[in-house]
């Protein structure tokens, strides 16, 4: 620092110490590796002294994902030194050096190597790390690689387990990972990134990915195994069944469903869809379409003015015709009435069955979803807002679904007033 001005002190210690000011930096301290000290190497000390007479701090020590000397590879020391105390000199006293240590064991070596050498690569090339590690795309990758709890918790005993077994107990401790970063998982398993040190970073990195290069080619994977970019399901969009979708928002619905629902959303319109999943065993239960006035006003209108069918209309779009058949009732078409006679005459009945148990089995799922328990209700309101009432003598399952319901439905409400008349 001798030859540094006093004035530019307060900076090099800022860049030292948070990696951030001026002298811009790739990798940025967070408050989980707040590092109010300076390392120095023992051996780079002595070196020094015998070449120059004094010492000098070294930059290259100071990464925060760096702990042992790259020349001399034994652990740096810390001293706490205030901004206005920079002299090295001045604040060692040599003999601390005399001091034998234990050499660090082969593992921990060959893994504070990958990190030395990681970390120069890092702070030459913007990887931009910070914007892959996601806390809720990393959850992805936790559930593809099995450490998610039945509950949708992270599993943090066994996660902490494996790294501990992956890089020894050694390791972690010279390198200062902060434990506190595994109950920031646990209480919060879709933001706990902002937690995070470059040191945590890179020890989840390198034990999940062979190499940086891995990590970054990654794409993370969604339940279904699928992997981005996503297609865009509005068939009224330029890039219907495109796959450009790469921004995926992550919800968890833990607390009363216990439900993982990823969606997706079109740069070009707008247009989100929503993959529901269970997570007691990752089932895909539905995707949802968010249906817009304008995406309906299309779809009617393909009806409308290209004179298609229902059942093509169902066919081209992937949506169920009864899904169809409800937006011409809410929006009181005036061709509807001639339309779905039309369709109706030439009904197929046993097709139709299975096309309202699946309109019905959604609806369900979508109520449970919601955490509403009266899903007969949800029923009751479908058969008279579609006008089923007269059909359901002919569609067996479905007839058999809803009086499944309906017998559910009746048990519940007597059991709350039977409950209800000790209260
Ligand atoms: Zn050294
Ligand atoms: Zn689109």
């Amino acid at each position: 620092m001798n030859f540094v001005y006093a004035a530019n002190h307060n900076e090099i210690y800022e860049y030292m110490v948070y990696g951030t000011n001026k002298i811009e930096s790739q990798i940025r301290s967070k408050i989980f590796s707040f590092k109010p000290r300076f390392s120095y190497c023992p051996k780079c000390y002595i070196t020094d002294f015998k070449s120059f007479g004094e010492a000098y701090w070294r930059i290259s020590h100071q990464i925060p994902s760096i702990f042992i000397c790259p020349i001399h590879q034994i652990p740096l020391e810390e001293i706490n030194t205030p901004y206005y105390e920079l002299e090295l000199n001045t604040k060692i006293n040599i003999d601390v050096h005399n001091i034998p240590r234990m050499p660090l064991s082969k593992k921990t070596l060959f893994h504070a190597k990958t990190f030395t050498r990681q970390s120069f690569y890092l702070n030459k090339i913007n990887l931009k790390l910070y914007e892959k590690v996601k806390s809720n795309k990393f959850y992805l990758l936790f559930i593809e690689r099995g450490f998610v709890k039945p509950s949708g918790k992270i599993d943090v005993t066994k996660l902490q387990s494996e790294i501990e077994k992956f890089y020894g107990i050694e390791f972690l401790e010279i390198a200062k990972f902060n434990k506190e970063i595994y109950k920031a998982m646990e209480q919060d398993p879709l933001s706990w990134r902002y937690n995070m040190a470059p040191v945590e970073f890179l020890i989840l990195i390198n034990f999940f990915f062979n190499s940086l290069s891995s990590f970054i080619m990654y794409s993370y994977k969604i339940p279904t195994g699928e992997n981005g970019p996503f297609p865009c399901l509005n068939y009224f969009c330029d890039l219907f069944n495109v796959n450009t979708i790469t921004f995926t928002s992550i919800y968890l619905k833990e607390e009363t469903t216990k439900r993982l629902s990823i969606n997706f959303k079109c740069n070009k319109c707008n247009f989100v869809y929503e993959k529901v999943f269970r997570i007691s065993d990752w089932c895909l239960l539905e995707i949802r379409r968010d249906k817009s006035e304008e995406w309906i006003s299309n779809v009617l209108s393909l009806i409308n003015n290209n004179h298609l069918n229902i059942e093509s209309v169902s066919k081209k779009l992937n949506i169920n015709i009864l899904e169809i058949e409800e937006m011409i009732f809410m929006n009181k078409l005036d061709y509807s009435n001639k339309l779905l006679r039309d369709y109706k005459n030439s009904i197929e009945w046993a097709k139709r069955d299975k096309q309202v148990l699946l309109y019905f089995k959604n609806l369900v799922s979508k109520a449970i979803g919601q955490g509403k328990v009266e899903v007969y209700h949800w029923i009751c309101h479908s058969i008279y807002k579609i006008n089923l009432e007269s059909e359901l003598s002919f569609l067996t399952r479905t007839e058999q679904y809803v009086e499944k319901h309906r017998t559910f439905y009746n048990r519940l409400k007597d059991h709350k007033r039977k409950n209800s008349k000790y209260i």
